[in-house]
């Protein structure tokens, strides 16, 4: 048994005029004083255990147990803190009016209990039954009482009206009808009792659909608010009223003789009708009734708007938590100064990672808030009730996956009582993790930009789409001597050298409005004066759409390479230019040459045939020998200069061929016989292999200097070693080929060889021009001719002219 601990308390509650009865939360009462025995005829420890239900009429319970739960279910009672009047009922039978009033009580375990303070109701009234009036008036409060309590207990009103309508039959009426206004304007029968239970079935199943109807007295109540009494109502009036034969019949067995319609107002507004029907002929209602049918009518109203009130406030409640809920910012509600949070919305949720916050504090929920100082933060908005705003707020969680860092915008917001004292904090925050990433790429892509472009050796820059500039490197500035500001825009126009200035500028901007990529070659001049050559080219960049926002350039300096080129050309022409005189020279050189070179030879053989003439005597013999010498040398010299004017006749282009019928087989002897001798000399053994004809038209003359030039090199390159020369046709290609066994031609210098005044032999080993072998392919050229070089097998070179007839 749980009795108050203090004696004095104790005997305080003890002496008291007013019943206390305190119940436990199951509703078991586990205190009375002595005035609540005297008051129920019970003595104190008779009642201990006993349900609450004993001290009260049987009607009453359903009530009570609806009240009981729903304060168990949300600790919130309409009757708490009240002083409402009721029935009580006492050990012996006898029902009392009391007036009550409840508390309740927690005790420092926890536990709930609900106190009673009851007084009985005019007690001398009831006490003196001999005064029929007052009880009348008695019963009547009693009633009022207890209907009053029965809609105070519950916020369902259909229900709880149905009981009032039951409590009002028979005690004031045969049959209580209510019907309500609903919020979407139709009428509604929510509560139908009849003393005749078949009655009030019938009522239940037919009357509904007749009360919308212009005539039924409930319509004419909603419709002008005002109550309608009707006595001593006639068949005639029922015949009348009656829409049609089976609502007649309805109304003949509800035998209504006299009835009270009234509205059910609060605020200035009907939300329904109340009606009260007699159905005894010539009973009807007395004054006393029709005011206590009001009052009645009055506390239901109140009831009926309450109940709607409450029940708006709860939607208008549901309505924001789904909002707050579902909002697209994470909140969350955190109260007392332990920062225990009393709610957060599904993003707040799904931002801790889904853990369970409510019910908890901050330190159990979020750890990690203490070292990141956060917790600290929302601790002082609860101290000192000054909001918090922050800004990209990185917050760290630990997450299974490890460290996961967030960024938040949000605010800590005081949340203040009625006395406006902070109760708890406020959280309003939305993640821009995703935006700070984004930015930070940014960031991190415009410094290597910055990084790339201060060290690029070339001149970098961008411009608007219509190619305007908008950026330039620090190359570019070198380069054009013009700072970033100068350069913006069309400044950069100033940087061209006075002579590519215009060229430039509308290669460009017909480039840019072209949407074409720019390429160009030109000069930058500094305003110093220092000129450099420059290689330009821009391309288009676009946006993700394709469209053009721009362009990137770039200029590099070419100056050097430019100067090299320039160079190259001044060497060429240089080069063009002395092989030109040397030509020339050598043309000169060798016709002057050629003059007095044929005075010589008339001079060397005059002297010959004197030498001859003067008998063979020892000094003549040596004059002529001396003589022989000479014009050995002269006819070196003149084949030399031979050379040499030939050279310069086919660098002239002056090679002009002789054709002839010929015979290519008979020219190769005939070369052969004439070089026997220094073929001999040279320790050259020769071998013939030639085809007994071999003719076409060909230049005798210059036929016979290919001929030659390859046997003499032959004997020259393959002194003391064999010399096969070879006649015949491919197919219908004749062909000469001369083979030696000599020093041969490496490779690399085969090619070479064929071209004017190239050797493949030191000067000092071998006497030579390095003419004969182009001569020699000019000439076989110009007779639609080939010349090839082979390595013989086993060392030597090999020469094969082939012709075409
Ligand atoms: P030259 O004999 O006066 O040097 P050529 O034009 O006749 O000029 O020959 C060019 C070069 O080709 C020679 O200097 C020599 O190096 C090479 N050459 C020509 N014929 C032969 C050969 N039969 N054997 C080896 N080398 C040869």
């Amino acid at each position: 048994m749980d009795v108050p601990h203090d004696i004095e308390v104790a005997r305080l509650l003890e002496g008291l005029p007013d019943a206390i009865v305190v119940a436990d939360s199951a509703g078991r009462i586990v205190y009375a004083n002595r005035a609540a025995g005297r008051l129920f005829g019970w003595s104190p420890e008779e009642l201990l255990g006993k349900s609450l239900t004993v001290l009260m009429p049987p009607r009453w319970h359903a009530a009570h147990q609806a009240g009981f739960h729903r304060y168990l279910t949300t600790h919130e009672t309409r009757l708490l803190g009240r002083t409402i009047q009721a029935s009580g009922l006492r050990k012996d039978g006898r029902e009392m009016g009391v007036e009550l009033s409840l508390s309740t009580f927690r005790q420092s375990d926890g536990r709930d209990f609900i106190v009673a303070t009851l007084r009985e109701l005019a007690p001398q009234v009831v006490l003196d039954p001999a005064s029929a009036a007052e009880r009348a008036t008695q019963d009547r409060l009693a009633f009022l009482a207890e209907a009053g309590a029965l809609l105070d207990a519950s916020l369902d009103y259909a229900a709880t009206l149905q009981l009032v309508a039951r409590l009002a039959v028979p005690r004031l009426a045969d049959c209580c009808l209510v019907d309500i206004f609903e919020e979407n304007g139709a009428i509604r029968r929510v509560a139908t009792a009849h003393r005749d239970p078949e009655k009030e079935s019938v009522l239940r199943t037919t009357e509904d659909r007749y009360l919308a109807q212009g005539e039924h007295p409930a319509a004419t109540v909603l419709r002008t608010g005002a109550p309608v009494l009707h006595e001593d109502i006639t068949d005639e009036i029922w015949a009348r009223m009656a829409r049609d034969e089976s609502h007649l019949q309805v109304i003949r067995a509800l035998q209504p003789h006299s009835w009270m319609f009234l509205p059910l107002t609060t605020r200035s507004r009907t939300l329904g009708t109340v009606a009260f029907v007699l159905s005894e002929p010539g009973r009807r209602f007395s004054t006393e009734d029709q005011v206590l049918a009001q009052e009645l009518s009055r506390r239901a109203a109140l009831a009926i708007d309450n109940a709607r009130l409450y029940t708006e406030a709860r939607r208008e409640r549901e309505r924001l938590y789904s909002l707050f809920m579902q909002a697209p910012a994470a909140i969350a509600i955190l109260r007392g100064p332990e920062l225990r949070y009393e709610f957060s919305n599904r993003l707040n949720q799904e931002l801790t990672q889904g853990r369970t916050l409510v019910g908890k504090t901050v330190d159990e929920a979020l750890p990690e808030f203490e070292a990141q100082g956060l917790r600290e933060v929302i601790e002082r908005v609860y101290r000192t009730g000054e909001p918090f705003v922050g800004k990209e707020i990185p917050i760290i969680l630990s997450t299974p996956a490890g460290e996961k860092t967030l960024f938040m915008n949000g605010i800590y917001h005081p949340l203040r009582g009625e006395d406006g004292l902070v109760e708890g904090v406020m959280v309003f925050a939305y993640e821009v993790t995703e935006q700070i990433l984004a930015r930070r790429q940014v960031e991190v892509a415009e410094r290597l930009f910055r990084t790339l472009t201060n060290h690029a050796p070339v001149g970098i820059f961008l411009t608007n789409a219509d190619g305007d500039c908008e950026f330039v490197n620090p190359r570019w500035c070198e380069l054009a001597g013009l700072s970033p500001e100068e350069a913006a825009g069309r400044g950069w126009v100033r940087s061209l050298h006075p002579e590519d200035a215009e060229r430039v500028f509308r290669e460009w901007y017909e480039a840019a409005q072209a949407r074409r990529a720019f390429e160009s070659r030109y000069r930058f001049q500094t305003p110093q004066g220092r000129v450099s050559w420059l290689q330009g080219s821009a391309v288009a960049l676009r946006d993700s759409s394709g469209s053009i926002t721009g362009y990137l350039g770039t200029v590099t300096d070419i100056t050097a390479q430019q100067e090299a080129e320039a160079e190259r050309e001044r060497l060429l022409t240089d080069l063009k230019q002395a092989v030109r005189q040397r030509d020339d020279f050598l043309s000169i050189a060798s016709h002057e040459l050629k003059t007095p070179l044929t005075t010589l030879r008339i001079h060397v053989e005059m002297l010959e045939r004197m030498a001859s003439r003067q008998g063979m005597d020892g000094a003549s013999e040596r004059v002529r020998t001396k003589v022989e010498k000479i014009e050995r040398q002269v006819t070196r010299l003149e084949d030399l200069i031979h050379m040499l004017l030939d050279v310069s006749r086919i660098t002239q282009g002056r090679l002009e061929l002789e054709r002839e019928e010929m015979d290519l087989s008979e020219l190769v002897r005939e070369v052969a016989s004439r070089f026997s001798e220094e073929l001999e000399d040279a320790g050259c053994a020769v071998h013939l292999t030639v085809r007994p004809s071999v003719r076409g038209r060909w230049d005798h003359g210059r036929m016979d200097q290919v001929v030659t030039n390859l046997v003499t090199n032959a004997m020259k390159y393959g002194k003391g070693k064999p010399v096969d020369i070879e006649v015949g046709a491919f197919e219908d290609h004749p062909y000469v080929r001369v083979v030696d066994h000599g020093i041969g031609i490496p490779p690399e210098d085969q090619a070479r060889i064929f071209g004017k005044f190239e050797r493949a032999v030191s000067g000092q080993r071998y006497s030579g021009l390095g003419l004969g072998l182009w001569i020699t392919r000019q000439i076989v050229e110009a007779h639609g001719g080939t010349i090839r070089v082979e390595d013989t097998p086993g060392g030597g070179a090999s020469f094969t002219i082939e012709l075409a007839r």
